[in-house]
């Protein structure tokens, strides 16, 4: 990938896409072509194929998808699995009709089962059942990264597959209710402070573990995957590292600066016990994240407070 040639960032306008497109420039990547969701519509066949046959982009990030936490994810199935799919398989069947050089799908770490030994290996795989909240997300990914194999083996496409664990960062969704449970947690804690409330509600029990990676950590692990790794399996992308929500709750309060209590609500699901990435080929291929969490914490804080100081102004 040459700094002139042209990359198309499908989902540029969400959090991992703009770390993505962030990170592209920062490196000297000049021929950058993007759109927003209303000029071309990643549902819609036709105008995917119109934008491919115009642009004719040689490498493609594809970022783009519908994405949530938990209550989003149970909540809207249908959107949640129609919408990735179409998207995905759009872009790719038009990213393999105008040659395009190399693609990479972004999956997630829910494609594994629920009950796959940790920390989870890229083989595990299609080896067990899957969290029913996230399921339907979970089978448009795993169709994405089936989508990439076939056009590999059948029309050797260079399309490869990374799967990232749960991330943050600049430009996160801070939705109430549908947000994943970092910036949702931000948000509570920060609104607690804001009002001297005595307590935050944490959804579930606390004992869930979950890993947590900044988003431009993960935009610099994507631009060095498609620099560097060619191959048809999956590729893990996290820091190798987790704590427990409850843990993650303590840890958020005290970057936001709340000093009250946490109450956990039961009535919420807790989700998959634990998704712990190994990072292992990651770290064999020669990459390593280097923002830690509570560096990364402090910058999405710094984030949601300016965007918030937007919205109130
Ligand atoms: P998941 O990793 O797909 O389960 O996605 P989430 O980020 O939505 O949730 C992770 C864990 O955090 C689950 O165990 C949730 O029950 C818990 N959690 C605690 N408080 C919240 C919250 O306010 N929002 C969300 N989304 N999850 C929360």
């Amino acid at each position: 990938m040459q700094l002139n040639d042209k990359i198309y960032i499908a989902g540029h306008r969400g959090m991992v896409g703009g770390a993505i497109s962030r990170r592209l420039q920062t490196l000297g990547y000049t021929n950058l072509v993007t759109r927003s969701s209303a000029e071309l519509d990643l549902r819609s066949q036709a105008a995917v194929n119109e934008f491919f046959a115009t642009e004719k982009p040689e490498y493609v990030f594809l970022a783009a998808a519908k994405v949530g936490g938990i209550h989003a994810n149970n909540t809207y199935r249908a959107e949640f699995l129609y919408d990735n799919l179409i998207m995905e398989a759009n872009i790719i069947h038009a990213a393999w009709q105008n040659g395009v050089k190399k693609l990479m799908f972004l999956g997630s770490s829910c494609i594994y089962p629920k009950l796959a030994p940790q920390p989870l290996r890229e083989d595990s795989l299609l080896t067990g059942p899957l969290e029913p909240t996230n399921e339907p997300y979970a089978i448009a990914k795993i169709a994405g990264i089936k989508l990439c194999e076939a056009y590999r083996d059948q029309y050797g496409a260079n399309f490869i597959s990374v799967m990232p664990t749960n991330l943050y960062g600049i430009g996160d969704n801070y939705h109430p209710e549908n947000s994943h449970v970092l910036p949702a947690l931000i948000r509570r804690f920060h609104e607690a402070k804001e009002s001297g409330a005595s307590n935050v509600t944490v959804w579930g029990s606390g004992t869930p573990k979950r890993e947590f990676l900044f988003a431009d950590d993960l935009a610099a692990a994507c631009v060095y995957l498609m620099l560097h790794y060619d191959e048809k399996e999956l590729v893990n992308i996290g820091t190798g590292e987790d704590l427990t929500i409850r843990e993650l709750a303590e840890t958020v309060k005290e970057v936001v600066g709340f000093t009250g209590e946490l109450v956990f609500d039961s009535s919420k699901p807790d989700g998959t016990p634990r998704k712990l990435m190994d990072v292992s080929k990651l770290h064999k291929l020669g990459w390593k994240h280097s923002v830690e969490l509570k560096e990364g914490l402090e910058q999405a804080y710094a984030d949601f407070l300016q965007k918030n100081q937007m919205v109130t102004l």
